[in-house]
């Protein structure tokens, strides 16, 4: 596992307060003070089948509210805003027992993000949490005030 470079904003939180957030949870689960991510939350597909995991944070004010979820998964989380009517067809697959496959290649994520654009819709049979984000990115950043040292 390891940290990714942070390029994008993410639901108003800026790149670099994201990057420092991920690390602190990152160091967290490399030095065994918290366990790894093991179960996706939306396909559930987990590291025992051989799938990577990792944590994904909606607020970065509360870096260890995060949730487990695959990489296939996460990607297709960041991707929503683009394309929701895909996005809303991956969380209605993963619902109905769906897995994307295994393992962290863009390459792999995109052309199954392809094939979930253009496969047919099936109603969910459960609601799962994938389900319950938002279609329209929220602002959630608020900056630390600054100080007002010269007054
Ligand atoms: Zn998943």
């Amino acid at each position: 596992m390891a940290q990714m470079a942070v390029t994008k904003y993410y639901n108003g939180f800026p790149p670099k307060y994201r990057e420092k957030q991920g690390y602190a949870v990152y160091k967290m689960f490399k030095n065994g003070e918290l366990p790894k991510p093991s179960q996706c939350i939306g396909c559930q597909n987990s590291t025992d089948n051989g799938a990577t995991i990792m944590a994904h944070n909606e607020n970065y004010h509360t870096p260890l509210n995060y949730v487990e979820i695959c990489y296939h998964c996460h990607m297709a989380v960041h991707y929503r805003f683009k394309d929701p009517l895909t996005w809303r067809k991956w969380c209605d697959l993963t619902a109905n027992d769906w897995q994307p496959p295994k393992g962290r290649d863009y390459k792999v994520f995109l052309r199954v993000w392809v094939w979930v654009r253009t496969t047919e819709t099936v109603l969910p049979k459960k609601l799962t949490w994938l389900h319950t984000l938002p279609d329209i990115e929220p602002n959630l950043y608020e900056p630390e005030p600054v100080l007002d040292v010269l007054g």
